[in-house]
């Protein structure tokens, strides 16, 4: 009986021995592995501003570089029969514009609604079929919940250009992708309102104070929802809140615009830190 093993048998959970290389190799990639796993999960679903995919590799939008005193109000989810008829009497007392990012499967059920909003003069703009978290959707689906939507807005109004915005907010590599193959930027925003979040309209009307200035773009919503945690989100506090902001800018000369206007009045600003210059 030898009085020691083998070297190779001792160590052989080291990676020595007979599969010496093949072990080595994966002993060594793994934390790499691991590393880049990490780096990925971060920027997809943790990194605090996680608009950085879409910065780095496509092309995003979050507010425009102009000296005018104009701004766009945008309204996801809709289109809705009592909100977003109710937005929309607000905005025309106003003679104000809207660009309304309407989910597919709504405009389906309220088509007229969606020709209403054109001939008002607001903007039509895709925010997919399902309002799906695309990130979580594989090519296929994130291409066919835009184009599907985009072919029914067509049918309904025939607009020039429709612009684009993902549901949530998100936007992985994959959809930053997809959108660049089909040639659509991708429509964020400067100023969230946070209606989503059952922010009563005193509480909304603080942060478009504090945060807008010329060019900005400004998020709401005009269909009904439930906020995150449960918190009834009402679309009432939206009202009120675009009815305030209309009351008190408008006389001061600022002009609510659609995103396609807002776009021809300066420079997309495509990095969200340089849109706080007032
Ligand atoms: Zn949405």
């Amino acid at each position: 009986m030898p009085l020691m093993k083998p070297l190779t048998q001792e160590f052989s959970f080291l990676g020595f021995g007979k599969h010496r290389s093949s072990k080595f190799r994966f002993s060594k990639l793994l934390p790499l592995l691991l590393i880049l796993i990490a780096i990925y999960l971060f920027l997809e679903l943790a990194w605090p501003k996680r608009f950085l995919l879409p910065v780095l590799f496509g092309e995003s939008v979050f507010c425009v570089n102009t000296p005018d005193k104009v701004l766009a109000l945008t309204f996801d989810d809709g289109p809705d029969p009592v909100y977003t008829r109710a937005i929309s009497q607000i905005l025309l007392d106003y003679e104000a514009q809207g660009t309304f990012f309407v989910l597919g499967k709504h405009s389906e059920k309220y088509p007229q609604i969606v020709r209403t909003l054109q001939k008002q003069g607001h903007e039509i703009g895709n925010h997919t079929w399902h309002h799906y978290n695309l990130n979580s959707k594989f090519n296929d689906t994130i291409y066919q919940e835009i184009s599907e939507t985009d072919i029914l807005i067509d049918k309904l109004i025939s607009p020039d250009n429709v612009y684009f915005r993902p549901p949530f907010g998100r936007a992985g590599f994959a959809v930053t992708n997809v959108l660049k193959q089909i040639h659509k930027p991708i429509i964020f925003w400067d100023v969230d309102l946070q209606d989503w979040h059952g922010k009563s309209a005193a509480e909304m009307m603080k942060i478009f104070e504090n945060n807008f200035h010329n060019g900005s773009i400004v998020l709401l919503h005009d269909s009904d929802g439930t906020a995150k945690k449960g918190v009834y989100a009402s679309r009432h506090n939206t009202l009120e809140v675009v009815e305030k902001i209309l009351k008190v800018y408008t006389p001061q000369g600022y002009e609510f615009v659609t995103i396609s206007e807002l776009l021809k009045r300066g420079n997309a600003v495509k990095v969200k830190e340089r849109c706080f210059q007032k």
